[in-house]
C-alpha cells in the first residue's frame, strides 16, 4: 500500500540565463514500510525533488512548483498549510552537509529540544529524558554529553547520528534521507547506513534514500527511480533495474560505476557536459551524450511507459524494441 503519492511534479527557477526545470514532470509511490532510491548525477534533480515533497522549495528560490504530492489522502502542494502539521512530525528530512544542517550555536540537546517544544510541545523538563533516550537510540556514545555539545565540537559521524535522532524525534511515517553519509569515509559510511536500515525497520518507516552511488541505492533500497535532467529515466524494482539496465543512461552509469569501482580511470559519459535544463528542449534530455540517439530522439521527448511488470522506462528505443517483441 502506497503511502506518499507523487505526481507529474516540476519544479523550475527563473535565472538571467532563461528558465531552469531543476525537475521536470517526476513521479513516483512510496509504499509503506519501503525503502526508495532515487540515483543519479549530481544536477539530476535528485535534492530538488525531496525538497519539493517537502513543500521547501520556494526557499531555494523556485519560481515554479507544480503537481501533486498526496500524504493521508491530502495533496499537500494544493494547500502548503498542511506542511505545518506534516513537515518534521510526519515526514522527515535528513538533509545533505550534516556540518551546515546544524545550527552552530547552538548545543545539540538545545537543537533536539526545540524540534521537541514546536512539533509535540513538550516541555524543557519532559524534553531532557526524551533527548537522552534518542541520541542514545543512534549509538551516541554519551548521550548526556553530546547533548552539551556544539555541532563543531563532533566528528562527521556523530553529526549524522544526530541528524537522524532529529529525523526521528517526532516518530515520523516516512524519512526523506539526501545522501545521509557521502561525507564520510567508507567505514562510517557503512556504519551509518546499517544504523538507517535498522532503525527503519525497528520503527517500520518508510524511506525515500538519495544517493549518487548506485552500491548504497543497491544495497539499500527496494526500488529505484534513475534520475537525469530533472526526469525519471527508469524506474522499478533495485535488484532488476540494476541487475539488467534497460534505459542507455542507466546502462551508462553501471558502466561508470564498475570501471572506477575497478580504478581502471574514465569512460566516455564522465567526460561528457551535463545536462542542458534550460528552456524548452524538445528531445530526449540524455539525447547529447546517448550513443544511441536517432532522429525521433531529438524531436520527441520520450514519457515514462510500463515495460514489465512494476517496471518503467522512457526511451524511443525501448518502445520500439518492446513493441516489435
Ligand atoms: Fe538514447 Fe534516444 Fe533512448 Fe534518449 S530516447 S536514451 S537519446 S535512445
Amino acid at each position: 500500500m502506497e503511502i506518499l503519492k507523487v505526481n507529474n511534479l516540476r519544479t523550475y527557477f527563473n535565472t538571467t540565463h532563461g528558465l531552469i526545470k531543476a525537475v521536470d514532470g517526476v513521479s513516483f509511490n512510496l509504499r509503506r514500510g519501503e525503502t526508495l532510491g532515487i540515483v543519479g548525477e549530481s544536477g539530476a534533480g535528485k535534492s530538488v525533488t525531496a525538497l519539493s515533497v517537502m513543500g521547501l522549495a520556494a526557499r531555494l528560490g523556485a519560481g515554479v512548483t507544480d503537481g501533486e504530492v498526496w500524504y493521508a489522502g491530502k495533496n499537500l502542494l494544493e494547500n502548503p498549510t498542511l506542511y505545518d502539521s506534516v513537515r518534521g512530525r510526519r515526514i522527515s528530512l535528513i538533509p545533505q552537509e550534516a556540518g551546515s544542517a546544524l545550527n552552530p550555536v547552538l548545543t545539540v540537546g538545545k537543537q533536539v529540544e526545540e524540534m521537541l517544544r514546536v512539533h509535540l510541545s513538550l516541555t524543557s523538563r519532559e524534553a531532557r529524558s526524551v533527548i537522552s533516550r534518542l541520541l542514545e537510540s543512534v549509538e551516541l556514545p554519551d548521550p548526556g554529553l553530546t547533548a552539551r555539545l556544539y555541532p563543531h565540537q563532533l566528528s562527521g559521524g556523530a553529526l549524522q547520528r544526530v541528524l537522524l535522532a532529529l529525523a526521528l524525534c517526532c516518530e515520523p511515517d516516512i524519512i526523506i534521507a539526501d545522501e545521509p553519509a557521502s561525507s564520510l569515509d567508507v567505514t562510517l559510511q557503512a556504519q551509518v547506513l546499517m544504523l538507517i536500515r535498522n532503525t527503519k525497520a525497528r520503527q517500520g518507516l518508510s524511506m525515500v534514500l538519495i544517493a549518487h552511488d548506485l552500491g548504497v541505492i543497491s544495497q539499500n533500497s527496494d526500488r529505484v527511480l534513475v534520475m537525469y535532467g530533472g526526469r525519471v529515466l527508469e524506474a522499478g524494482p533495485t535488484p532488476k533495474v540494476l541487475g539488467g539496465p534497460l534505459h542507455p543512461y542507466t546502462m551508462a552509469l553501471l558502466e561508470i560505476y564498475r570501471v572506477m569501482d575497478q580504478g581502471m580511470g574514465e569512460v566516455s559519459l564522465t567526460r561528457a557536459y551535463p545536462p542542458n535544463l534550460y528552456g524548452n528542449n524538445r528531445g530526449c534530455v540524455f539525447a547529447d551524450r546517448c550513443q544511441k540517439a536517432a532522429d525521433l530522439c531529438w524531436a520527441e521527448r520520450p514519457e515514462p511507459q510500463p515495460v514489465g511488470e512494476d517496471r518503467v522506462v522512457a526511451c524511443h528505443l525501448v518502445e520500439t524494441e518492446s513493441s516489435h517483441e
